[in-house]
């Protein structure tokens, strides 16, 4: 789905992905993906086209091993017309094989660190940029809060987004050197706030680069919708920004409101609606939870219902700022859990719990419930 929420928008480079082109004044694409996994083939392939009935300019798909990228050659079989992207974490050279599969490949500065230690990070963009360019595939440089570049989070340890504007920086200036200027680049985090403050920094740097923007972990509607909505109407009134993401925990079947999510976000902005209905998350007052959208790398199908229990138990501190981050696997769990003051992060078989950066032990999916509250309950005495 395509709207264009300003006519006036930042003059950013044109990036084109499959069908749709993404910045230079084009409308605002809105993207979601897929939380099947994507070796399910049948569920996979039933989310793409959910999703693109809803609207959905792109579909990220997420790939971590060569099953998934058999799947993925099954799955571009099936849904020949959508455009897809894939989502790749610490094996970046599975690029080479998806890559003739897909239009868009999105990597995270911060995970080129895992496979390969040995290896420069710089080399392996280069090797993303010339596969991604032998294959006409657009690229999407995805920072991310919760696990940013070592070395520019230690730099820039007293200012967070600046550690995360730096990374975003130095691979468009990598890439550009390289000779491949057909991408975009995300900065998300948590906090509304933030997200506002980190593009408009990088906006005001490199306005010539698309922006991809979304709220990570906003959670569960209606508070997640409402939280995109506080971070991305005032950057879109701005001119930020050219596609878009709403990431929202919801079951399977509703994963098609992420799409009527954005759509309506960006027709509210296109009219000029009364914005200050928006609910502010700037700096949360009350009770906060974050969950992930979940994705292919979900360790338990059970995380949605998780994370829709511990909204449910938690209700009775509602009036307390305390920030619970509910999370579904293994690959981000542990790092985006550690900036909430209890996190949840699932295994195959049991849920990890943490105060702050601590571990508390693994708890089954029923345990972990009374065990939230008690600590829940310990934190709210101990703040008075
Ligand atoms: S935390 Fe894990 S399961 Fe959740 S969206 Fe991120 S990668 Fe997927």
């Amino acid at each position: 789905m395509r709207s264009d929420p300003k006519t006036d928008r930042n003059p950013t480079r044109s990036v084109k992905v499959g069908s749709v082109t993404i910045g230079s004044g084009n409308p605002v694409v809105v993207q979601s993906m897929c939380a099947t996994k994507t070796t399910n083939v049948e569920a996979t392939v039933a989310q793409v086209s959910q999703l693109a009935k809803a609207g959905a300019g792109i579909v990220r798909i997420a790939a971590d091993s060569e099953r998934d990228c058999e799947a993925l050659a099954e799955i571009r079989r099936r849904c020949p017309n959508v455009n897809l992207s894939v989502d790749l974490q610490e094996n970046y050279r599975l690029a080479a094989d998806v890559a003739p599969l897909v239009d868009k490949i999105r990597y995270n500065p911060g995970h080129l660190y895992h496979y390969q230690r040995e290896r420069p990070w710089r080399d392996k963009v280069r090797f993303l940029a010339d596969v991604a360019g032998e294959h006409d595939c657009a690229m999407r440089v995805g920072v991310n809060c919760g696990s940013v570049d070592p070395d520019q989070r230690d730099k820039h340890a007293a200012d967070p987004l600046e550690a995360m504007l730096e990374s975003a920086l130095e691979h468009c200036e990598l890439l550009d050197r390289l000779g491949f200027v057909r991408y975009c680049v995300s900065l998300k985090d948590s906090d509304p706030a933030r997200v506002v403050e980190v593009n408009r920094r990088f906006a005001a740097r490199r306005p010539d680069v698309p922006l991809h923007l979304g709220v990570t972990e906003a959670g569960m509607p209606p508070e997640g919708i409402l939280k995109t909505r506080s971070a991305l109407e005032p950057l879109l009134a701005e001119g930020i920004g050219d596609t878009i993401r709403v990431s929202l925990t919801v079951p399977a079947a509703q994963k098609h409101e992420e799409i009527t999510a954005g759509r309506q976000i960006l027709a509210d902005v296109a009219g000029g609606g009364d914005r200050s209905q928006a609910v502010r998350f700037t700096h949360p007052t009350k009770l906060n939870i974050i969950s992930c959208p979940s994705c292919s790398r979900v360790e338990n199908e059970a995380f949605v219902e998780l994370a829709m229990r511990v909204r449910e138990a938690t209700r009775y501190a509602a009036e307390h700022p305390i920030t619970i981050a509910v999370m579904g696997c293994r690959v981000n769990g542990p790092g985006e859990t550690d900036h909430a003051d209890l996190g949840l992060w699932c295994g195959p078989n049991s849920v990890n719990l943490k105060r702050g950066t601590t571990s508390l032990g693994a708890f089954s999916f029923d345990e972990v419930i009374d065990r939230l509250k008690a600590e829940l309950d310990e934190l709210i005495a101990h703040r008075g």
